[in-house]
């Protein structure tokens, strides 16, 4: 587990501006106020947002998120929709699955696979592999991946309790990248977070350019928040916001840079 067990379930977490997953220092632990960009939730000091610009793709996803995790904002799968704007988010209820991905399940255009690992033999003749993916854009479907967006155990009960999910395909991801990501204790370094599993699941399917701008937005989502929890604010552009400025393009990205 990487959570702090106590951390706040709700709204209140996200609009008080306390953070739960900050170092905490005796004197300050509840009363610490960071400001934050309302958009993308990180520190004001290293805004993300003059680094947010929106790619295309074949495949897309669907996030279903746990409750505890939604408002996180070391949350990663936030990021996912940052950069791909048609990727769709609901938050996952037990008892009372969303109505409009019911709905979104049931229609034809999209070839929807579940991203889970392939290691409980009960489901094993679900799993399907990348070709899967292929032949979906063969027969001029839309490829979704549907991410179970939370801690290992979150995901593994909403994988276990979702009726709804129990005849889709289930696709691991096979992937010898290690994580990057700083801002929580992975149990291991093959635990990707959301955001990387997402850019990994678009490299694998063809998505090269959406793939390395989702990695780059990550990496600086990643290097932003670890700055802001030393209390500094990056002064040089890395490679990676570099990148992602210019695809913004030369004017708009130009002045962006001046506004961090
Ligand atoms: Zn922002």
């Amino acid at each position: 587990m990487h959570e702090s067990p106590d951390a706040p379930a709700d709204a209140a977490t996200a609009a008080s501006g306390y953070d739960p997953e900050a170092p905490r220092k005796p004197f300050n632990a509840r009363g610490s106020f960071v400001s934050r960009c309302p958009d993308c939730r990180l520190p004001a000091l290293n805004c993300l947002c003059p680094y947010r610009v929106a790619v295309e793709s074949r495949a897309r996803f669907w996030l279903l998120t746990h409750p505890i995790e939604h408002y996180k904002p070391t949350n990663t799968g936030r990021l996912i929709g940052h950069i791909l704007p048609e990727t769709e988010v609901f938050t996952w209820y037990r008892t009372e699955p969303d109505p409009r991905l019911l709905a979104l399940l049931e229609d034809d255009r999209f070839a929807p696979f579940v991203v889970f690992p392939d290691d409980q033999a009960d489901y094993a003749e679900r799993v399907v592999g990348p070709e899967a993916v292929d032949a979906a854009l063969a027969d001029s479907r839309i490829p979704v991946f549907i991410l179970l967006d939370g801690t290992w155990r979150q995901a593994r009960r909403i994988f276990r309790r979702s009726e709804y999910l129990a005849s889709l395909p289930v696709l691991p991801l096979k992937t010898s990248r290690l994580t990057r990501y700083r801002l929580r204790k992975a149990a291991s370094s093959e635990h990707l977070c959301t955001a990387e599993v997402a850019a990994e699941l678009l490299r694998i399917s063809g998505d090269l350019e959406a793939s390395a701008t989702l990695d780059d937005y990550f990496e600086v989502f990643n290097e932003n928040y670890a700055s802001s929890r030393r209390h500094r604010q990056i002064e040089a552009p890395s490679g990676a916001m570099r990148r992602l400025l210019e695809r913004r393009g030369g004017a708009d990205g130009a002045s962006d840079v001046n506004r961090t």
